[in-house]
This record gives C-alpha cells, structure tokens and sequence, in this order.
C-alpha cells in the first residue's frame, strides 16, 4: 500500500470557543503556513459548518468536551462524532462511549499539565483513568508545555520572545503512561498545539503568546493516508481519520527542524511494516528509522530504550514481540530537545 504524508495542525480553538480568530480566518493562515490539514477543537462548540476544504487545507471540525460541574478536569477530544457531543461530557466513559458508538475516535486532552508559578491558569488533568474505549491520547500539548516552563517574569519574557528555548519535548510522565497503556492495548499518540493565540500580559508587556501561525509551525501531528486526496471533503475526512484511528502517525517539533520525510519501518520476512501495523514475528525484524536532519535515535521497546544513533538512521535487529517505537532529539542552546515521536509497530509472537 502506497502511503501519502500529510501535515497537520490538531486540537486548535477559534471564537467558537475561547480562541481569538474565526474558523475561516484559522484556515486561512493554515493554508498559508502550508497545513494540509487542521483539526478545530472548540470547547462545548461543533461549528461543522466550516468543515471542507478551505484552499489547499482540509478543514475539520472537532469539539474538545467536559463536565460542565468540572471544566478544570478531562478535557476530552472528540473527532467525527458527526454531532454534538457536549450533553455526554458529565461522564468520562459515557462520553467515549458515544463517540466510539457514532463511529469517533476520542482522545485524551493534555492528560498531564504543569502549570508555573507565573502563568495564573490552572492545570487541567485527566484523572478518569478507569475510562476505556479511547482511541488514545495528546502525548505532547504545546501550550500545556510552554506554560509548565513559564516561572518566573525573566522567564516569560524570555519565553515570550524565544519559544525554542522553553519547549525540550512531551511530559516524561505523559511518555511514561503512554508506554504503561500499550502492555494493555493499542493506544495513538497524536501531538496538539491547543492554539488559542491568546494575548497574556507580561508585566508591562501584552505579547500574544502565541499567534496561530507560529503555533502551526510547532507540534503537528503527520499522518500517512492511504490514497492521495480525491478533492471530496468528505472522503478526504475519512482518510485523515483511518490514519489516525491506525496510528499511522507521528508528532514533529518543526521549532527544531521540518520533519517532513520521517520514517519508522519494520522489515521481516520480505514484508515492510510502518507505524501503527501489526505483524507476527517467525524470523528476525530489521527496524530502520530515517530522519531527514542529523539527531540522537532512540528506539524504545515495551518502554525501554533497547537502540540510539547518532545521524539520520537508526538500524537495529530483534525477533523480540512488543511495541516499538522512535524518539528522536536534536541539541539546540545547550541542551537536547524532543523532535519527532513515531507510533508503534506492534509486533506480536508467532508462538
Ligand atoms: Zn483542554
Ligand atoms: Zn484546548
């Protein structure tokens, strides 16, 4: 099957919601930043009106939903629910079993925040971990990261003025449960920006921190599609969402380097096998990873790093079962900073 790499912006909010610009206007600058794809995530709004094809970005229309009695806890994503899913949000399993019974895919929203000292917003949570039936979660939430770095004023304005310094990659405990969830069951990782662009003062300085186009050249989420678009809005939809519901994806840092061309492969048994595929192992598997900028490669089995390179490959072999996947990092002012994350492939014993 041939596979076609699209770019994308997840999890953003526009007026519908506590955003700053219009859908039409938020796709309008996706289009300019060269998006191939966004997904609108509204809180308590489903304005699928909007959702189409807006010049050359493919717009869709999700709703980011929670309990009304508990706004600051489970924030929940919700995509092609096809309605209005807000009614169900006073319960966490009620809530992903509507969308899973309309045929939506759910994700968890920012499960871990850390919220500094000089950002007086507070940290919003998952704690519904009894909940199942999710398609998975936000592994790495841009704006819950950059607003844990923002400590002190010095330190906003800094962060203000230089994002590449506060961001150094996902949550480790965000990390840590992701790879704890996948010993039960598939689980995807997709990255968010959480654009609002909203304007936050800084002591004497009010800087809008941060405006949508810098934030879709942040995290995006990159999805391999399985035919290229046809030019019908809604069957271009269902290409996103197979890609996403397969876990054919990876979330990029492009503050770092453009990770356009990323790729995570298994070859065994004269069959190659990419992020989000399953296949039973008989004989040894070659993982390969290839990054179109030279970074540190670590490839992470059942959660442990097993694998690291230096450059723009990383081969290792195993005829191991389990989940694997690719972190790979690059070293920007004085430090090593997360990049690219990849999905799993999921490699069950023949046995
Ligand atoms: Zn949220
Ligand atoms: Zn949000």
């Amino acid at each position: 099957m041939s596979l076609y790499e699209r770019v994308g912006n997840i999890h953003i909010h526009t007026l519908f919601s506590d955003g700053t610009a219009s859908p039409t206007d938020v796709a309008a600058i996706a289009e300019r930043v060269g998006l191939d794809y966004i997904l609108i995530t509204d809180h308590i709004a489903y304005p699928r009106e909007f959702q189409g094809w807006h010049g050359h970005t493919l717009v869709l229309i999700g709703e980011e939903v929670h309990a009304p009695a508990s706004p600051h806890l489970n924030h929940f994503l919700a995509f092609n629910a096809g309605e209005d899913v807000a009614r169900y949000g006073d319960q966490p399993q009620r809530l992903i079993d509507a969308v899973r019974a309309r045929g939506g895919l759910g994700f968890i929203a920012h499960p871990y925040e850390r919220s500094g000292a000089f950002v007086s917003e507070p940290e919003i949570n998952w704690v519904a971990w009894d909940a199942d039936g999710y398609t998975g979660l936000e592994i790495w939430n841009y704006m819950s990261e950059f607003k844990a770095h923002v400590t002190t004023l010095p330190r906003a304005l800094l962060y203000a003025f230089f994002p590449q310094l506060a961001i150094t990659g996902p949550f480790p405990e965000t990390l840590a449960k992701w790879d704890q969830l996948q010993h039960t069951r598939r689980i995807v990782g997709i990255g968010g920006s959480d654009a609002h662009a909203t304007i936050y003062h800084l002591g004497p300085l009010a800087r809008r921190v941060f405006s949508y186009q810098h934030l879709f050249r942040s995290v995006n989420t990159h999805l391999l599609v399985s035919s290229p678009w046809t030019g019908d809005a809604s069957q271009d939809a269902q290409l996103v969402y197979q890609a996403l519901a397969a876990g054919r994806a990876f979330v990029a840092y492009g503050g770092l380097a453009p990770a356009r061309g990323f790729s995570f492969t298994a070859e065994c048994d004269g069959a190659t096998y990419t992020m989000g595929d399953e296949f039973s192992i008989h004989s040894e598997a070659i993982f390969r990873a290839r990054v179109p900028a030279r970074a540190h490669l670590r490839l992470i089995h059942n959660g442990a790093c097993v694998a690291e390179a230096t450059g723009t490959e990383l081969i290792h072999r195993s005829s191991a079962p389990g989940f694997y996947r690719i972190e790979a990092l690059r070293h920007y002012a004085f430090r090593e900073r997360g990049w690219v994350y990849s999905n799993p492939i999921y490699v069950i014993s023949a046995r």
